[in-house]
């Protein structure tokens, strides 16, 4: 073999759609007040249905309600109790809520083993572009998530968004950022390199981001991060296993969440753990479950999630 590339086997629940943000690349929102907030009993039934089905990870992603509204603290303690509901079902949960205060952050890292928000682009230039109606992508206030999750001692993955109108010095201006906060707080546990795949609910006119450019950034990426930051490619936005090896090959790591749906790219089903095997063996890859949380950062955990964690490295080792 020549190596192990992860995946972290998932399921996603969306506590809601709903999201005052209007990103123009957007699959996903629907207008505040359009989608109805997932009821813990709806959540219960697909977890008991997940159990013993090898699902680590809960992904937790949310649209997101803005800060200022009446129904923000309702919006949030929903989230809080679906991490909780996940981990009294034997799960580890990972949160992607969009950007939180510092108070919803530390709260959520009792009932997370790791938390995400993508960079996605430092420039400010896509702010009068596809980021226009989207105040939550101000690149300060994602930095500032960034910086207060280190703060924190949270686990976190971040990563890029490709091809939504940046330009080549963008990505390494966005991975130089990502870099320096990690040298200070070292808490970047991944960086995924997301190429921007159209969907069929979006109003961006673009086409998909040139995956043969791919194996190109995750060489300089490497060259920028340090190494002990994993790279993640999502396998269902790499149509061509051919690409898909070569984005190994160029230092790629990572999978990501594996789940039944991809709910930020609906129109690109993810490839099964089978399917993918079949692609990543003849070529010398070894695909292996991993938990989201890296081995490295338990000790940052609280006592009752470093327990959960402690129980599936003894599972996944047995
Ligand atoms: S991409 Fe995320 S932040 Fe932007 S509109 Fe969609 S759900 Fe909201």
């Amino acid at each position: 073999m020549t190596g192990t590339v992860t995946y972290s086997p998932a399921y996603t629940l969306v506590p809601t759609y709903e999201c005052f943000n209007r990103c123009s690349y957007c699959n996903f929102r629907t207008a505040p007040g359009q989608s109805p907030w997932m009821a813990l009993e709806s959540a219960a039934k697909i977890l008991r249905g997940l159990q013993k089905q090898g699902v680590c990870e809960i992904l937790i992603l949310s649209g997101e309600v803005h800060p200022r509204s009446p129904r923000r603290n309702a919006w949030f303690e929903r989230i809080y109790q679906l991490c909780e509901l996940a981990l009294k079902l034997g799960f580890l949960p990972h949160t992607n809520a969009g950007p939180l205060s510092f108070a919803e952050m530390e709260r959520l890292k009792s009932v997370n083993v790791s938390m995400g928000l993508m960079l996605e682009q430092l420039t400010p230039e896509l702010l009068k572009t596809v980021h226009q109606h989207a105040p939550s992508k101000m690149p300060q206030l994602r930095l500032q998530q960034l910086e207060w999750a280190g703060k924190l001692q949270i686990p976190f993955t971040t990563g890029l968004l490709l091809g939504i109108g940046e330009t080549k010095t963008d990505w390494w201006d966005t991975l130089e950022a990502i870099a320096s906060l990690h040298q200070r707080w070292g808490h970047i546990q991944e960086v995924i390199l997301q190429p921007h795949s159209p969907g069929s609910q979006q109003s961006f006119d673009a086409p998909a981001f040139n995956p043969h450019q791919l194996p190109e950034v995750i060489t300089q990426a490497r060259e920028i991060l340090p190494s002990d930051i994993t790279i993640q490619i999502p396998p269902n936005l790499v149509l061509d296993p051919q690409w898909l090896l070569a984005c190994i090959e160029a230092g790629a790591r990572d999978l990501g969440g594996i789940s039944p749906k991809d709910e930020v790219n609906p129109d690109y089903p993810h490839l099964s753990a089978p399917k993918l095997i079949k692609i990543l063996e003849p070529a010398g890859w070894q695909l292996v479950p991993r938990l989201p949380v890296y081995s490295q950062y338990d000790n940052w955990l609280t006592p009752q999630l470093q327990m959960a964690v402690k129980q599936w490295r003894r599972i996944r080792k047995g």
